[in-house]
């Protein structure tokens, strides 16, 4: 007699191996395919820290690249070659990052356009920020998702209609305000990461994750937090108080340290 309860699936892992201004990388297991989103760190780091899960290069089914800035797309080109599988990014970002993929395999996706890779469909979409072609990710598998979205100035309604159908959303939340106004950085990166092609502020954070909370999401982290100016405890607070003052119970918020790494957060 034929089961009717079809394959088991083991849970679609994430961690972020490492979050902030000087390196990202997201790892993501779903037992037939293991993937990394953006590869800005040495790749020896990228190794170890993977090498800490029982997973070695070899083990990796592709490297998914965000957008060409050297803080996500440094190490993929060694990444790639010692893991022997191709990097996956759109026309804008290949384009921008030519010469340091080329001696790499690449293959091209279209951004709005979703592919599948093994069990998993990712689906590319544009993101507000200043690189050629950048994008965040919702990848799904089975009727559940995470949404990707890191490296964006602001989130318009498409971005948290997106992160609404996500059970897990990895948002951005770079600087607090008042620390980004008193910090030493000078005035022409100051505005740089205010653009609305820029950083994402904890309060905008904030109330994209408040009107993410209308639908399934249950679990928010909050990446990419700036060393100078923000703080870890204050970007969880600001989204934790923004939820508490809407009354919703049913969102967990984490932040990530800056270059720190995550806990792994499992999806059924
Ligand atoms: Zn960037
Ligand atoms: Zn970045």
């Amino acid at each position: 007699m034929h089961s009717l309860d079809g394959p088991v699936l083991t849970p679609l892992r994430v961690r972020i191996l490492r979050s902030g201004s000087s390196g990202n990388a997201i790892f993501l297991d779903a037992g037939d395919v293991r993937l990394i989103v953006d590869a800005g760190l040495p790749v020896e780091m990228i190794v170890r820290e993977l090498a800490s899960l029982s997973i070695r290069p070899p083990d990796l089914t592709a490297v998914l690249l965000t957008h060409e800035h050297d803080d996500h797309a440094k190490g993929a080109a060694a990444l790639s070659r010692m893991a022997r599988c191709p990097v996956l990014a759109n026309e804008g970002t290949l384009a921008a990052s030519a010469a340091a993929l080329a001696e790499t395999p690449v293959e091209r996706f279209a951004t709005g356009r979703p592919f599948a890779v093994g069990s998993l469909t990712i689906d590319a979409f544009p993101l507000p920020h200043d690189a050629a072609e950048p994008v965040g990710f919702t990848i799904s598998r089975n009727g559940s998702s995470v949404v990707i979205a890191t490296d964006l100035g602001s989130t318009g309604d498409e971005i948290v209609a997106r992160a609404r159908g996500a059970d897990l959303l990895i948002l951005e939340a770079n600087y607090d305000l008042r620390l980004l106004s008193v910090s030493p950085y000078p005035w022409f990166l100051k505005n740089r990461i205010l653009s609305t092609t820029g950083h994402l502020s904890n309060d905008a954070a904030a109330s994209a994750v408040v009107g993410a909370a209308e639908g399934r999401l249950r679990t928010a982290v909050l990446v990419h937090l700036s060393e100078i100016n923000n703080l870890t405890p204050l970007a969880r607070d600001t989204v934790q108080w923004a939820l508490d003052r809407e009354g919703i119970t049913h969102v967990a918020v984490d932040a990530v340290r800056p270059n720190g790494t995550s806990r792994t957060y499992e999806l059924q």
